[in-house]
């Protein structure tokens, strides 16, 4: 069976036609008026004949309540003009083909866990660190999902102010993992974007921030593997210093092999890199109408 799927990011969108694990054709453009951008998609996917189901990992907050009457939408984006956008009503409405829709972590997680890094695991968190913080996963063998759907980045971490006096950078919370941690937070706080921040000060805070937020999900959710990337993991030193900031942040407590040494077989990179979400979306249409 052939699939639909887009990565609808705040930025661009990434389409795709294909089979479970198998890009055909994609295309790609950026992301500017929902009526204009969801039009784009259609126009893709009209192109390519029928298709079984389609399949969006979308950027959020979203509903995914099942039985919302608002199912489906973008709901409290600050993004301009994109809050209440029924994003998979259009595309379904237009193309008259079944629709899922998650969160583009979500979606890239369950790429990471069929082909990438979480292949074979119950339960893991997927953590991306680029313009915000998103995370995602799976628990018991699912999607993670509960009340709305998890917000990884806007979790509370402690702010030193005398180390850091940078106020944070959300527009919602101030100081949240996102305001402190994100691309967009690196930029506010240094003036410097991430890619070319040299300061081992500025590394070394936030490999702290990250590391606060993956011991909280570790004491939350008792994950048995995450997955870290994004723009700023992209950083080499990044990771190893993550990894030894939530060593030291454990604190020894937690018995697990996984968790002793230096966790550099349980905070891992990504393995499908910028292909995992559109291939997660590929996966959602796929699992959305139960095919191969
Ligand atoms: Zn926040």
């Amino acid at each position: 069976m052939i699939y639909g799927g887009i990565e609808a990011g705040g930025t661009k969108w990434v389409c795709a036609v294909g089979g479970a694990g198998e890009i055909r054709q994609t295309v790609s453009f950026p992301t500017t008026e929902p009526d204009e951008t969801i039009a784009q998609a259609v126009g893709f996917f009209a192109a390519h004949g029928e298709l079984a189901a389609i399949g969006i990992g979308s950027f959020g907050p979203l509903d995914l309540r099942r039985g919302s009457p608002t199912w489906g939408r973008i709901t409290t984006t600050p993004k301009p003009g994109w809050s209440g956008t029924d994003v998979a009503g259009a595309v379904s409405a237009a193309l008259g083909t079944p629709v899922a829709i998650d969160t583009d972590v979500n979606a890239a997680a369950l790429a990471e866990h069929r082909w990438g890094s979480a292949m074979g695991l119950r339960t893991f968190c997927y953590v991306t660190v680029g313009t915000g913080i998103g995370g995602g996963g799976l628990v018991n063998g699912e999607l993670m999902h509960g009340l709305i759907h998890p917000e990884f980045g806007h979790m509370r971490v402690p702010h030193d102010r005398e180390r850091d006096p940078f106020d944070g950078a959300c527009p919602y919370h101030g100081d949240c993992l996102e305001g402190l941690a994100s691309g967009s937070a690196l930029l506010a706080r240094w003036g410097i974007p991430a890619e070319d921040l040299a300061d081992e000060r500025a590394w070394d805070l936030e490999a702290e921030y990250l590391a606060l937020g993956i011991a909280n999900v570790t004491s939350i959710l008792s994950p048995e593997r995450v997955v870290i990337g994004g723009g700023v993991m992209a950083r080499p030193s990044l990771l190893p210093r993550v990894r030894e900031r939530v060593g030291h942040l454990l604190a020894g407590y937690f018995s697990a092999p996984e968790l002793s040494g230096d966790l550099s077989g349980y905070i891992v990179a990504p393995a499908l890199d910028a292909r995992a979400g559109v291939l997660g979306a590929l996966e959602l249409a796929r699992l959305r109408v139960g095919g191969r």
